[in-house]
């Protein structure tokens, strides 16, 4: 059989778009050009030196590759003691990269240490003449990317092979993790995303920022998303869609997480060993292995933890006047009784205690005292939008979503399809 085309990566736009993309096209053009130029490297032409780069390794501390290098030991002695502000020796850590600047010449003396504390920092100890010693930054720039496609595979194949970066999956599926059920992507599902390149001294690539919008199309519905910092103060960074509707919802979606349903809420439900008398099953039965971490599907209290009957080891949460949430059969729990949990801690393990024919957890949906199928409820969205920021908000977006609506999807035609699948 042939393999399908995972997805259409596009930079294409619209006649009527043109203007947006032409500067997008000129940033990205501006770091693929490389200029001739001197190696000039954290401040240094690094032609002028003997350039000896290592990283730290086991057992190495900052006088011994001093030493090793014939420095002095007063003035190894003078670094530790006096810079200790700027550069820390006992910290130097197992791995980190490092520079040794040499003179050119037969005495090969040392002249410059640069320790890379990440990507970003590094710090510089001048030796040459009084010792000085500086922390410095790289260069950090950004380019923003738009990338669109359409689902034939799976998702994170799709941005895979496309060279797109890997946490631009991770993070596209968390935005939508509270509307879309990735294991349940369809053929013909479409995104477009725009998000920012980081790049160290104009060339240097270090990662994919957090998507800025993005765009799903999934069984025919669509849901816009925009990152926005909703709370400035703590730097909170929330997706809304095009109406400021938070697209978190107040409850995950399963209180474990890479599991299968092995039994849905069923109130007519009949079952075998007790002669298909009817047993009604109030909860949805998550299947994973013994151990598998329990997660606390929203913010709240626990109002029960213990072991009874049936149940076996159980948690409740109380999350409002309204809901709480039940976990049964577990190995262990992880909370006490009156504690406050936050939406995604694990609260306990998979396991077998109580009433139950194998590792799974049951997981009931009290609305109001009484219990409910979360699968068909509408669950309450998360925090919304102020009414105060949501001017700004629109403003934000607008030129965002019309960058959206610009990114086209390349299709296959039926011809090329058929093609394709020979
Ligand atoms: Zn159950």
């Amino acid at each position: 059989m042939k393999l399908y085309l995972g997805f259409i990566l596009t930079f294409l736009l619209l006649a009527s778009c043109k203007d947006l993309g032409s500067s997008e096209k000129d940033l990205a053009e501006e770091v693929t050009i490389k200029k001739p130029k001197i190696i000039k490297q954290f401040g240094f032409n690094l032609d002028e030196f003997n350039v000896l780069q290592d990283t730290v390794r086991n057992g190495d501390s900052f006088g011994e590759l001093m030493l090793r290098n014939n420095v002095e030991y007063p003035k190894i002695h003078k670094i530790s003691e006096e810079f200790r502000d700027t550069f820390d020796v006992r910290k130097i850590v197992v791995g980190k990269p490092y520079l040794i600047l040499k003179s050119k010449d037969t005495l090969e003396k040392v002249q410059v240490f640069i320790y890379q504390n990440d990507l970003i920092n590094y710090t510089v100890i001048d030796l040459r003449d009084s010792v000085t010693a500086y922390n410095k930054r790289n260069k950090i720039k950004y380019v923003q990317r738009e990338a669109s496609g359409v689902i034939t595979s799976s998702l994170s194949e799709a941005i895979l092979e496309q060279g797109i970066d890997y946490n631009i999956t991770n993070n596209l599926s968390q935005i939508y993790a509270w509307t879309i059920d990735f294991f349940r992507l369809q053929k013909g599902d479409k995104f477009k995303v725009i998000y920012r390149e980081k790049y160290i001294n104009d060339s240097i690539y270090a990662g994919a920022e957090p998507i800025e919008a993005a765009y799903f199309e999934h069984n025919g519905k669509t849901i816009y998303s925009f990152g926005y910092e909703s709370d400035t103060i703590n730097k909170v960074k929330e997706y809304y869609d095009e109406e400021a509707k938070n697209l978190r919802r107040a409850f995950l979606k399963a209180p474990v997480e890479f599991s299968r349903i092995s039994s849905r809420y069923n109130l007519n439900r009949r079952i075998a060993y007790y002669g298909y008398k009817v047993r009604p099953h109030k909860g949805t039965d998550y299947a994973a292995p013994i151990g598998t971490p329990i997660l606390a599907t929203a913010n709240g209290t626990v109002e029960e933890s213990t072991r009874r009957g049936g149940n076996g080891k159980y948690v409740k949460i109380k999350h409002n006047s309204t809901y709480s949430t039940q976990y049964l059969h577990m190995k262990n729990q992880n909370v006490r009784k009156g504690q406050y949990v936050q939406q995604g801690d694990v609260i306990g393990w998979i396991g077998m205690t109580g009433n139950t024919g194998g590792p799974h957890v049951c997981y009931r949906f009290w609305k109001n005292g009484r219990q409910v199928d979360p699968l068909r409820e509408e669950l309450p969205k998360a925090e919304p939008l102020s009414d105060a920021l949501k001017p700004d908000y629109f403003a934000f977006i607008s030129p965002l979503k019309e960058q959206l609506d610009c990114i086209e999807f390349m299709e296959l035609s039926e011809e090329e399809l058929l093609t394709e699948n020979d």
